[in-house]
């Protein structure tokens, strides 16, 4: 008998929490991934990751590819090689297409470059899932083609249309590694890009798509926050979420500013993913339960309260205000250590705070305050 992958528990409007399970673990939810592209979550170990209660997290199944390489994590498995105990989510490269190493477009896949060796790669659906399973990788992504923000709609319609061409190809050896026994589960990313027509096109065929009996585990949201005001990024989502099954998973990717996800939630949407925490912390902006605060501004030079009073992780636990405004304004590498391991605390806290507000019925409350507080354009 099949294992249920996704079990709804409490609603309030579209608003649900849910566990999932993988092979490796299960876990609540809405929940939020730290980013680990290469198999590493920037300023923290895997230990530390465990520590904070992140029991998933994603990597970059592409990058992985080219570095260690596939005849390392032959021989052991993510997991295993950086000593990871919870559930291990791996994107497949189509987000790469925005940056550098693209090289351009062809009907097979995408070409790269590497950022390391000059050396050139192909990635085509067949592959990159392959990559994802001997990998070790929980939860996969099916190859997509992302158009980049201020794309046309013949452009879009294009990207969308590989898209759907590839989720096809992605299902189909998807159901022979499942025949094979794999116990990976697949997720379908919706394109569109920024067109209601387009978007909710895709929803519909990415929800739909059956090959061999095999359909996805769960649904991606794909191609949103790259640049789009957040105010489009939520009509996108909630276009998507009318549109996508209640019963499976939806992955909203990309999105980590606490008032667009707790916004997504609203709408139903399950999980996420982004660098924005980390991004923060490195500048020296620390989330707090009273919004973000810049450390690096003088009045904190003489404040030795912790960087959120009401935190109890191992930063606030230890070191005050002063002491690591001090660490920034000398470049210390422990700066940016600290202000990482608080802001994804801070994170992990957040849903937490999310799935009791759904549970209790307060979910609106808290949204309207995190919206004032860490509102962005
Ligand atoms: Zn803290």
């Amino acid at each position: 008998m099949k294992m249920k992958n996704f079990t709804i528990k409490e609603t309030h409007g579209k608003a649900r929490t849910g566990v999932m399970k993988t092979a490796q673990n299960e876990f609540e939810t809405p929940v939020f991934l730290p980013v680990s592209t290469k198999a590493a979550a920037k300023y923290l170990s895997s230990k530390d990751l465990e520590k904070i209660g992140a029991k998933a997290i994603i990597s970059n199944s592409f990058l992985l590819y080219l570095k260690p390489g596939m005849e390392v994590l032959k021989k052991q498995e993510i997991h295993e090689f950086m000593n990871y105990s919870g559930t291990v989510f791996t994107d497949c490269g189509g987000f790469q297409k925005l940056r550098s190493m693209f090289k351009g477009m062809s009907k097979k896949g995408i070409h790269f470059r590497s950022p390391y060796d000059g050396s050139k790669h192909v990635i085509t659906p067949k592959k990159i899932i392959n990559v994802q399973n001997t990998l070790g990788s929980n939860v996969a992504m099916s190859l997509d083609d992302c158009s980049p923000y201020g794309s046309s709609i013949e452009e879009t319609k294009e990207a969308m249309e590989r898209t759907h061409k590839w989720a096809k190809e992605s299902l189909e050896e998807f159901s022979k590694l499942k025949d094979e026994g794999s116990k990976m589960q697949l997720f379908g990313i919706c394109q569109g890009g920024f067109f209601e027509e387009t978007r909710k096109k895709s929803c519909r065929f990415i929800d739909e798509l059956t090959v061999n009996g095999t359909n996805f585990d769960g649904i991606a949201i794909g191609g949103l926050r790259i640049g789009e005001p957040a105010k489009l990024m939520n009509k996108m989502v909630k276009v998507s979420t009318e549109i996508l099954t209640e019963e499976k998973p939806k992955y909203l990717m990309g999105v980590g500013n606490p008032a667009d996800i707790i916004t997504s939630v609203q709408e139903g949407v399950d999980v996420f993913d982004s660098i924005y925490p980390v991004e923060n912390a490195r500048h020296g902006n620390i989330f707090t339960t009273e919004g973000k605060i810049d450390i690096e501004k003088s009045k904190y030079q003489f404040d030795f309260k912790p960087l959120d009073p009401n935190c109890d992780c191992f930063v606030c636990q230890n070191y005050t205000r002063a002491y690591i405004h001090h660490l920034f304004k000398t470049d210390e590498p422990l700066a940016k250590m600290l202000a990482v391991y608080h802001n994804q605390y801070f994170m992990q806290r957040f849903m937490e705070k999310i799935r009791t507000a759904i549970k209790e019925g307060e979910l609106d409350k808290m949204k309207e305050r995190t919206v004032k507080q860490y509102k962005t354009p």
